[in-house]
C-alpha cells in the first residue's frame, strides 16, 4: 500500500466533508414545502420523524410530535373537507421520478379492519423523486386519481406531483415527506439520521428546508387546529371528516364553545372562557392535565338553551405549569 499523497489526502477530507453535507445533490437555496399550503394557516406538521434509535420516542427538538420509527414529517390539512379542495403535493427539489402509484381510495384508517386493507401499501398513493448525489424523497398518502407525473418525469422545485389525501395507512389527511441519502432515511428538520437521537440544548440545525420553510414548519409546539362557537355538543370524530361544526345561531339549542388542537403534551391545560353580549362570563372550563401527550385533542364548555344572539368573546388557552403556551380570544357574532 502506497503512502498518501498529502494532495490526496487533502481531496479525501473534502469528499468527506460534501459527503456529510446534507445539501448534496440538491439545490443550495435548500428544500421546498411538500405542499402548496400556508404552514400553521391551511396546513400543520403533524408529526416529525422520531429521532430515537429505540423503543422511545423524540421529535428533532427533543419533543413528543412524532410516534415510534417515523421516518419523515407528516404535513396535514384539517379534515377530508379540505382534501376536496385539492391542495397540490409539490416538489421539493429539482428530480427524477422514480416511482409512482395511484388508484388507493383516500379512506382514514380508524379500525382494524381499515388498517389490515392498506396492509403492504402503507404509502397509499405516492411519488419516489431522485434528485442525484444519492438523495431520494418520497411523498405519500396522496388523493386517489391526484397524481399528475409519469415514471421518467423530470420535474421542478414546486411542481405538483399530486394532492394532499388519506391514501394508504393515513388516520388524518396529509402529505408524508421522506428524505433519504444512499437509501437510509434522514431527518428533513435538522440534516441528521433518524438514529442520531434529537438535537440537545445548543446544537443548531442544519435543515435540508430553505430557511424560510424551516421556520414556517417549526418545531412541533402545541397549535390550534380550530375554534368557534357552536349549537351542540362537538363530535370529535366528525372534526377531521368534516372540520369546523355549524356556527351557532340563536335557534340553537345549545350554546358551546369548542377548541381542537395538535400536538399537546403531557401534563397541558386547556381553557376556554365564553363572554355573553352583556359582558358577563357566559360558560368557562379549565381541564384537569392531560395524563399523556396528545397528537390532536378537542375540548368544549357551554350552557344548554337556546342563545341570545349578539357578540360574545371565546378565549381558549393551551397552559404549561399554568402558563399560557397558547392564547387566543375570537369575537362572535351569533345572529
Ligand atoms: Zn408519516
Amino acid at each position: 500500500m502506497s503512502p498518501v499523497h498529502p494532495a490526496a489526502a487533502a481531496l479525501a477530507v473534502s469528499v468527506a466533508l460534501a459527503f456529510v453535507s446534507p445539501r448534496i445533490g440538491l439545490a443550495d437555496e435548500g428544500l421546498g414545502l411538500p405542499a402548496d399550503c400556508k404552514p400553521g394557516q391551511n396546513c400543520f406538521v403533524q408529526q416529525f420523524a422520531d429521532m430515537d434509535a429505540g423503543p422511545g420516542v423524540a421529535d428533532p427538538f427533543c419533543g413528543t410530535a412524532t410516534y415510534d420509527g417515523h421516518d419523515g414529517i407528516d404535513l396535514r390539512v384539517r379534515s377530508m373537507a379540505d382534501v376536496k379542495q385539492g391542495i397540490a403535493v409539490t416538489a421539493v427539489a429539482d428530480g427524477a421520478v422514480d416511482g409512482l402509484r395511484d388508484g388507493v381510495p383516500d379512506r382514514l384508517v380508524i379500525t382494524e379492519a381499515d388498517r389490515a386493507a392498506v396492509a403492504g401499501i402503507d404509502c397509499g398513493n405516492g411519488v419516489l423523486l431522485d434528485h442525484g448525489g444519492g438523495m431520494q424523497t418520497q411523498y405519500c398518502h396522496m388523493r386517489q386519481g391526484s397524481v399528475t407525473v409519469n415514471k421518467g418525469d423530470q420535474v421542478k422545485r414546486g411542481e405538483k406531483l399530486g394532492e394532499i389525501g388519506a391514501s394508504g395507512m393515513a388516520a388524518f389527511p396529509h402529505v408524508h415527506l421522506t428524505a433519504r441519502k444512499e437509501g437510509k432515511p434522514i431527518d428533513p428538520m435538522t440534516g441528521r439520521p433518524l438514529s442520531q437521537g434529537c438535537l440537545k440544548d445548543g446544537a443548531q440545525p442544519a435543515s435540508l428546508f430553505e430557511p424560510d420553510v424551516a421556520g414556517a414548519l417549526g418545531k412541533g409546539g402545541p397549535q390550534l387546529l380550530g375554534a368557534g362557537l357552536a349549537g351542540g355538543p362537538l363530535d370529535y370524530d366528525a372534526l377531521v371528516v368534516d372540520g369546523a361544526p355549524p356556527a351557532a345561531t340563536g335557534s340553537s339549542p345549545n350554546l358551546v364553545g369548542w377548541g381542537w388542537f395538535m400536538n399537546l403534551r403531557k401534563g397541558d391545560r386547556i381553557y376556554i372562557s365564553i363572554v355573553g353580549p352583556d359582558g358577563d362570563i357566559f360558560a368557562e372550563t379549565m381541564s384537569p392535565p392531560l395524563d399523556r401527550s396528545k397528537a390532536a385533542y378537542s375540548s368544549f364548555t357551554g350552557k344548554r338553551g337556546s342563545p341570545k344572539p349578539g357578540r360574545y368573546q371565546m378565549t381558549i388557552e393551551v397552559l404549561e405549569n399554568m402558563q399560557p403556551v397558547l392564547s387566543e380570544t375570537r369575537d362572535i357574532v351569533v345572529e
